[in-house]
């Protein structure tokens, strides 16, 4: 029998996977077991479903069964962590792991969501120190990049959101573990408030995601004239109307794909005990838009 990246299985091939529920539309078999094709590595990399209440038993299993690594999507990233022997700093300050590394008695956590942003990021020459950064969102994602940004000495961070509450709440949880007042929170439809000057500007709402791909959080080109650099965490499609007004408006803009790659990469990294070069992300880069027709 032959695994997804061509090699035989046999005796002494390892396991990871990805648990979810749902998990049926993952890509991270395909960055995985392309990785391993890549590096000759006798690892096969497969989606796990895991039901409503099934969590505990799924990672206890997976350590009895010897499981190298696993990762960890919706809905489980917050509750996995009471199953864990342990957790990386980052990760268990935002209270999402996605990763898990096997270390003496069961698992350790990581975040590589937030690593990948920031490895994806450098790898664009984007670097978030003394920056001045506009948030749009406060759901998970946002929160776990409002987290990011402090950390990376961001100078400051303004979470806009249609629910000001939840910009509140994230701006003030923020402030309160970074010990500083990093982060404002402001209603979208305020945008035109924001001090003017030029930003880089993270897209972490789910508008624009595909089919929807001529919808976006703000419209207002006076409001692009301020962003030097746009990220999107969307990467379908391939070109946001967000990273499309960017443009317009003289600034460079990115999509989510490459955060995507590097999450899988700082897990392939953190089981493997390898180094991923530039030159072997792009090979997977280019296989995942292949593969995902971008
Ligand atoms: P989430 O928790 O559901 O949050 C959704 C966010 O979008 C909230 O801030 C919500 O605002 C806002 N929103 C939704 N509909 C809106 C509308 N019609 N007008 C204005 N704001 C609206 O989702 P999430 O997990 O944070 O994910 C956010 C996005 O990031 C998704 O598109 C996801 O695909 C992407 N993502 C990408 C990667 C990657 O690897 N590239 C990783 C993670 C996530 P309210 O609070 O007002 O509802």
């Amino acid at each position: 029998m032959r695994k997804g990246n061509g090699r035989m299985i046999d005796g002494q091939t390892r396991t990871c996977g990805v648990i979810g529920n749902p998990i049926k539309h993952t890509i991270s078999p395909l960055i995985h077991n392309t990785l391993a094709g890549r590096f000759g590595h006798n690892l096969v990399y497969v989606p796990f479903a895991v039901e409503d209440g099934g969590l505990e038993a799924a990672i206890k299993g997976a350590y009895a069964l010897d499981i190298l690594g696993m990762n960890v999507t919706v809905p489980y990233k917050g509750e996995v962590i009471k199953y864990l022997t342990d957790a990386d700093p980052l990760a268990a300050r935002i209270g999402a792991v996605n990763t898990l590394v096997r270390a003496g008695g069961g698992y350790k956590g990581f975040n590589t969501d937030m690593s990948g942003l920031k490895r994806a990021m450098s790898s664009e020459g984007i670097s978030m120190e003394g920056e001045e950064i506009i948030l749009l969102g406060a759901g998970g994602a946002a929160r776990a990049v409002a987290y990011l940004c402090a950390e990376q000495k961001a100078r400051k961070v303004y979470i806009l959101n249609r629910t000001i509450e939840k910009a509140q709440a994230v701006s003030a949880e923020i402030n309160e573990a970074f010990g500083r007042e990093v982060s404002l929170p402001l209603l979208l439809s305020d945008h035109a408030k924001l001090p003017d000057r030029r930003y880089l500007a993270i897209q972490a709402t789910s508008v624009g995601l595909e089919p929807h791909d001529e919808e976006v959080v703000i419209e207002d080109e006076a409001f692009y004239k301020k962003v030097h650099t746009g990220y999107d965490l969307i990467y379908k499609p391939f070109n946001t109307r967000f990273m499309k007004l960017v443009r317009q408006a003289g600034g460079r803009a990115y999509n989510g794909l490459k955060m995507l790659i590097y999450q899988g990469i700082d897990a392939y990294e953190l089981w493997n005990d390898v180094k991923i070069s530039t030159d072997d992300a792009d090979y997977v880069f280019d296989v995942v838009k292949r593969e995902m027709g971008l």
